[in-house]
């Protein structure tokens, strides 16, 4: 008989997840866990099951514009893959939007809602980018105390009924910058009737079959910069199904993410309602963007799961040198590193999805508040490189194989490369961290590290000792990202240590203390 190569394969992706169930097991109590246990059972089948075996057999289907119809109309239609419009429906009826919403289980719901979205995410090709910008949209809707467009659409973006759900677009970056967004030259214009209508380019404008979406632009005659920019809600169909003064000019021709429909849009007078006054466009939209960095973090959480799930199947499978890759202490070794950096990624992004619960509840301290601000761009900015470096891990696990696309392996490589580029670089959260540092969030960081940990990491004393020491503005900024980092990595050791402390589980302890020696403390003097 020729040799041959057994592929990998995916179990129930709940019951498989020892990280996931120990920390919910942890965190949760037994009552809430027993009733929302049957919906996490049930996604975790669907992703290693339907779900998965629909997203390979997917794999070279593209979402397709269409411009003109047969008779010269400008129709701009776009339609998704068959993956996305099962997903879809699995994701609504799920709730994996509405749970955070529905809050059955007040400020835990967030939690329930971030893990259908940790385990629903990687089997659906980045179907998470538009669940991240409607739940995004949700919460910035609800904030802005604006009945009439909450009336109007919330109930949509957040509903359980696939023929009522509406996802949601955030139109921010043009031509001039995603990063530089106060450069935004996208204009609001009133008409005879006082209804604005707003005229530019968007440059990225992702999941572009939304029926709704928060874009930003500039109301004739305010000031430049971010300030002089106002937050507006478009819906982009009008009752025929017509785009309303929306050009779709082409999809972009991405890397990755390929399912996810990127556009370039034109704006030529789309109608457009103001969320929350006319000015302080990119205050307002930030609700938005702390839900969608939430979504990275879970995104790329998820996406290092699948990779660690994936490389452990096959190394029991695949033998070399006489024996499975599984019984190779090297090997094992290096799996055993990369399940260190997603197991304390895990605990980053879950922890984040806890103060976030906590401060939609209204149930936040004034010191966790600032906590959750410093650690939003924080664990996303670490938590997404950390999901380039596990996924590239995780492909050459895989040898040839890792690198041939009809595995469906190279795609976690491409999907995870995303992660560190939107909803704000590396070096753009690592400046914004810098915003979010002052004597009292350091203080809030530091307390809760050393409750986590039981003691100090010599990490956050160097980057302490490092912050307060630098008074030259460019040395600072340049050290941004180091200091991010070496904070992230901190709160990810003292979140293991803590977990692994508390329940006693022996694979954390040793995910822990490996994780301890594997470069936490990145600050240069
Ligand atoms: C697949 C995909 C989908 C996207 N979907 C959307 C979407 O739906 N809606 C949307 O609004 N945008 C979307 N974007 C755009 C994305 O958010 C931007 O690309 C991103 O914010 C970076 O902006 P930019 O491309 O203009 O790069 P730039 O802002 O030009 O940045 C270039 C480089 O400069 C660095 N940089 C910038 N400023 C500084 C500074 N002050 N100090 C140090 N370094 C700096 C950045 O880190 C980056 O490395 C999408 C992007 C991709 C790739």
């Amino acid at each position: 008989m020729p040799f041959e190569q057994t592929p990998p394969k995916l179990g129930n992706q709940y019951e498989d997840d020892r990280v996931l169930r120990s920390y919910l097991a942890r965190v949760l109590p037994a009552e809430m866990l027993r009733e929302i246990e049957g919906s996490l059972f049930e996604m975790g089948r669907l992703a290693g099951g339907e779900l998965y075996d629909l997203q390979l057999a997917d794999r070279l289907n593209e979402p397709r514009l269409t411009q003109w119809d047969a008779w010269g109309n400008r129709i701009d239609k776009i339609e998704v893959t068959p993956l996305w419009r099962v997903a879809e429906r699995i994701a609504v009826e799920h709730g994996v939007v509405a749970v955070a919403y529905e809050q059955k289980h007040g400020s835990l719901s967030r939690v329930h809602q971030c893990a259908l979205a940790y385990l629903f995410t990687p089997s659906t090709d980045i179907y998470s980018c538009p669940l991240a910008m409607t739940d995004g949209a949700a919460r910035t809707l609800l904030g802005s105390g604006n009945q009439a467009l909450i009336d109007r659409a919330v109930h949509n973006l957040i509903t359980r009924d696939p023929n009522q759900f509406w996802t949601a677009g955030q139109w921010m970056t043009e031509l001039t910058g995603g990063s530089d967004v106060g450069l935004t030259e996208s204009v609001a214009r009133q008409d005879e009737s006082g209804e604005f209508r707003l005229y530019g380019r968007k440059w990225f404008t992702s999941a572009i079959s939304a029926q709704m979406a928060l874009t930003l632009a500039r109301p004739e005659g305010n000031p430049p910069g971010g300030r002089g920019l106002a937050l507006f809600y478009i819906e982009t169909r009008d009752e025929q199904g017509r785009q309303r003064n929306i050009e779709v000019n082409r999809l972009k021709d991405k890397l990755g993410t390929r399912k996810v429909p990127t556009a370039e849009l034109t704006l030529t007078g789309t109608p457009a309602q103001l969320v929350k006054g006319t000015t302080d466009g990119v205050r307002n939209i930030t609700p938005l963007l702390n839900i969608t960095r939430l979504w990275n973090g879970i995104s790329a959480v998820a996406l290092m799961r699948r990779g660690v799930a994936l490389a452990s199947d096959y190394a029991r499978k695949r033998v070399a040198f006489g024996a499975p890759l599984s019984e190779k202490p090297l090997h094992m070794d290096t799996l055993a590193g990369m399940e260190a950096e997603a197991e304390a990624a895990f605990h980053f992004a879950f922890y984040v999805a806890e103060l976030t619960g906590r401060s939609e509840t209204g149930e936040i301290s004034d010191s966790d508040a600032l906590l959750l601000r410093l650690l939003t761009p924080v664990m996303k900015l670490t938590t997404a490189k950390q999901a380039v470096v596990v996924a590239s891990e995780a492909l050459e696990s895989f040898g040839g194989a890792g690198y041939v696309e009809d595995t469906g392996l190279p795609v976690l490589l491409r999907d995870s490369q995303v992660l560190p580029i939107w909803e704000g670089t590396t070096n753009v959260l690592a400046l914004d961290t810098l915003r979010a540092l002052n004597e009292d969030s350091l203080a809030a960081f530091r307390s809760a590290v050393t409750t986590l940990a039981g003691s100090v990491p010599s990490s956050l004393d160097h980057a302490t000792s490092w912050y307060t020491r630098i008074s030259d503005g460019s040395v600072l900024e340049a050290g941004a990202r180091r200091l991010a980092m070496t904070l992230g990595r901190t709160m990810e050791l003292a979140l293991l240590l803590n977990h692994a402390n508390s329940t006693q589980d022996a694979q954390s302890l040793s995910n822990a203390r490996r994780f301890a020696a594997s470069g936490i403390d990145l600050i240069i003097d």
